[in-house]
């Protein structure tokens, strides 16, 4: 099936990223952030608790002043280099349940569990709202933890008058939190769709949905880069369809529109994925073709104009349509590029119409 240039994906383009990928990257400052003030804010757990004089205290200083808060350094640390990111999620799924079974063994069989009990209902807000972690890997580890909670009630037993309101707290916690992380999460989507629509009318022809000056503009910038580095050549093709203010005249406006239209699906659907067509204005059309000399574009060329000139367009009839080609020299700018393909075409129209001509 050929894809519409419109639908391509431009590595360069952020738009074109698909949501959850750009909804994890969008998040990686936020991970960041939050990863190092929830350190800082252990550390200063680590010293209150050390001062309370509590069983298990070097264990606790263990846990809450190196093992969490080196593992959250760790996350912000990862949060710089892209290609970790996989791995400072899975830390960021496993942190808050490491910190909420250390709580557990440390406190739950004390008397004491209803004053430690609120950094479990935390973690719980914390994975969901606060950590960063999109919806579905924040659900994955507050399940977890909150499986894990219940477990270790039930086995080791909270004292009755702390259990149903502890029961209730992790609820709420889990409530709040998910409730949060799905309100976010579907603002984000409806934000990422409406920035694509944008990104989209901003970069399109109202009239045929083909790609505008001003992107076809980026798409040379993207290609040249990447031509740059590749060592590969560019073309250009610069279409103009013959007599056309005739269709206008003869049929009318809106005739005319369809005939442009239909011209336009025609060029799309006869080019590779990788190429891009633009419509200039009027009845001018461009097609950036990467990895192609100018030898290749003029077979492209003749094929389009084989297709063209064989097309019924509705209550016109046959069209035909002149062309001009050119190939990207190094360093050169689009306009220097357009220029010459508008020399070209210019030879086609001088020289008789429904032509190819190579400059
Ligand atoms: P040539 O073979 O030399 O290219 O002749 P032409 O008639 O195709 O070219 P000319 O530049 O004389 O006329 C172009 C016409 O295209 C004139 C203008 O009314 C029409 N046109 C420009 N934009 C649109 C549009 O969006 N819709 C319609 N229906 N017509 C348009
Ligand atoms: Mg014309
Ligand atoms: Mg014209």
């Amino acid at each position: 099936m050929i894809i519409p240039s419109s639908d391509k994906l431009c590595l360069l383009d952020p738009h074109q990223v698909d949501f959850q990928q750009w909804h994890l990257q969008s998040k990686t400052p936020h991970i960041r952030y939050i990863a190092f003030v929830t350190a800082l804010l252990y550390l200063l757990y680590a010293l209150l608790e050390n001062g309370l004089g509590l069983r298990h205290s070097e264990q606790r200083l263990l846990v809450h002043g190196l093992l969490v808060p080196g593992s959250l350094l760790i996350i912000g640390a990862l949060s710089y280099y892209p290609r970790l990111h996989r791995m400072m999620r899975a830390l960021l799924v496993i942190a808050p349940i490491g910190a909420i079974f250390a709580n557990l063994w440390f406190n739950i069989a004390t008397a004491r569990f209803p004053f430690f009990a609120p950094e479990i209902y935390l973690a719980i807000i914390w994975t969901f709202a606060i950590s960063g972690l999109t919806l579905r890997y924040a659900a994955i580890s507050a399940t977890a933890s909150a499986i894990l909670v219940l477990a270790m009630t039930y086995l080791e037993g909270v004292s009755s008058y702390f259990l149903e309101l502890h029961l209730l707290w992790i609820l709420s916690a889990f409530l709040f939190g998910l409730v949060n992380a799905l309100v976010l999460e579907r603002a984000n989507a409806t934000l990422y769709l409406q920035q694509r629509t944008l990104a989209h009318s901003a970069s399109s022809d109202g009239l045929t949905s083909l790609w505008n000056r001003t992107k076809i503009a980026q798409l040379f910038d993207c290609e040249t880069a990447l031509s740059h580095r590749e060592k590969c050549p560019i073309s250009l093709i610069m279409l103009d369809i013959d007599h056309f203010k005739l269709v206008n005249d003869t049929h009318g406006h809106a005739v005319g529109d369809s005939v442009l239209i239909n011209f336009a699906n025609l060029l799309l659907h006869n080019v590779r994925l990788q190429d891009h067509v633009g419509r200039l204005g009027g009845e001018e059309f461009v097609i950036l073709l990467p990895n192609t000399d100018s030898s290749q574009a003029a077979t492209v060329a003749a094929l389009l104009q084989e297709k063209i000139n064989r097309f019924d367009f509705v209550g016109v009839g046959h069209k035909t349509a002149s062309f001009g080609i050119t190939q990207y020299r190094e360093g050169e700018t689009l306009s220097a590029m357009l220029n010459r393909a508008d020399q070209a075409l210019y030879r086609a129209k001088a020289n008789g119409r429904n032509r190819i001509e190579v400059l």
